[in-house]
């Protein structure tokens, strides 16, 4: 994708934005143009040597793999920057402490089709369990053999879901509705799947010793970082699947590795990793893949990964753009952000 640079942001009209996909162009088009935004686009990811790229911009952009620590910001706000919009839920890649001492103001997307990210949940359980990612290739090779593709009934077996915010609860719903005994952990519980008999709440450990299948759907900051490490991944099954659509740091990786390794996890499910900030998002296929971790998750024949897309639904991408939209509107029209990220969240 050719590099459009912005150097006519004079007014809060118009947007810069980084890490452009080509997926997400036309939905932010058409938002823009609904309210007169002019937007101007850069693939270029932000940090601190991408920053002076925000000369003159007074609103920029950014998605969930853009490093705005402290050194950036203050690059950023040297450039004039006062806004910045995530089209994201997440918010750990963005140092929250600094933007309040620069007076930057963040706003995010705090809900876009929480199905888009349940689903694909769902939809990695089961190529997992039921080995799909093995059965496809074999068939379309004209190899008919069922040998190795047995896997298990989720009727009547007991889940975990870590997290029941906006994602988590709905992984709960779908999960109760193909029978399963679901387990939650979250710091406030949701008395409505209480009332409903979705899920019973209570701690991790009895979580991750009781469960056939654990998904974890917490944010990511200081307390949830390496949630599941190489102390309680131990507790687990030996016949249990490990899910992550969340963040990639709240799962010890190497913690991940050795349990695999050992044959003391079934299988996992990853639709993010710690450290996909350089890696995910664009195409490597001719690159020598420097990530060893990375690397060895790749050939466990009993680990699936998808590369950040479990939000990557036309209903999601129509909801990220217009609320990214109306978070610019809002501001320059001297209104309160009504998603403003604050740094007590
Ligand atoms: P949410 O805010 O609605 O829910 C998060 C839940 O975690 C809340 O119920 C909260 O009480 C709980 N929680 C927070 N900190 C906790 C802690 N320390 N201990 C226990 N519980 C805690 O968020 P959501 O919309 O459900 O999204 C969850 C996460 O999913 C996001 O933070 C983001 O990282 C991730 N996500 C991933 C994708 C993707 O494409 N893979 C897309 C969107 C969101």
């Amino acid at each position: 994708m050719p590099v459009e640079v912005a150097t006519t942001m004079e007014n809060i009209n118009s947007l810069l934005v980084f890490s452009t996909h080509t997926f997400e162009k036309s939905f932010i088009n058409a938002a823009a143009e609904k309210m007169n935004i002019a937007v101007h686009y850069l693939d270029t990811q932000l940090n601190k040597e991408t920053a002076y790229l925000a000369k003159g911009a007074k609103a920029i952009c950014l998605f969930v793999n853009d490093d705005g620590n402290s050194e950036t910001l203050r690059i950023l706000k040297e450039q004039g920057v006062e806004l910045i919009l995530l089209r994201s839920a997440g918010f750990n890649n963005i140092d929250l402490a600094t933007c309040r001492e620069l007076g930057i103001k963040v706003a995010r997307v705090p809900e876009y089709s929480p199905y888009s990210v349940a689903e694909h949940t769902i939809a990695l359980i089961q190529c997992l369990n039921r080995k799909l990612h093995k059965a496809l290739p074999r068939v379309r090779d004209l190899n008919f053999s069922l040998d190795n593709l047995i896997g298990f009934d989720l009727h009547g077996k007991t889940v975990g879901v870590l997290g029941t915010g906006k994602i988590g609860s709905q992984v709960a719903r779908i999960l109760n509705g193909f029978g399963c005994e679901v387990l939650a952990y979250d710091e406030k519980i949701n008395e409505e799947l209480i009332q409903s008999g979705i899920c019973r709440y209570t701690d991790l450990e009895e979580i991750l010793i009781k469960s056939h299948i654990v998904s974890l759907h917490l944010p990511l900051n200081s307390q949830t970082h390496h949630l599941i490490n190489r102390d309680n991944i131990k507790l687990m099954k030996p016949e249990a699947l490990l899910v992550n659509t969340s963040r990639g740091a709240l799962l010890e990786t190497k913690a991940l590795i050795q349990a695999l390794k050992h044959k003391r996890l079934r299988g996992a499910a990853l639709d993010v990793y710690e450290e996909e900030e350089n890696i995910f998002f664009s195409d490597h296929s001719f690159d020598i893949l420097q990530d060893d971790q990375l690397a060895r998750l790749l050939t466990f024949p009993n680990v699936i990964i998808t590369a950040h897309q479990a939000f990557l639904t036309f209903e999601a991408l129509e909801a990220i753009a217009t609320t990214t939209i109306q978070n610019l509107d809002q501001y320059r029209s001297g209104h309160p952000l009504r998603n403003e990220v604050l740094l007590k969240e």
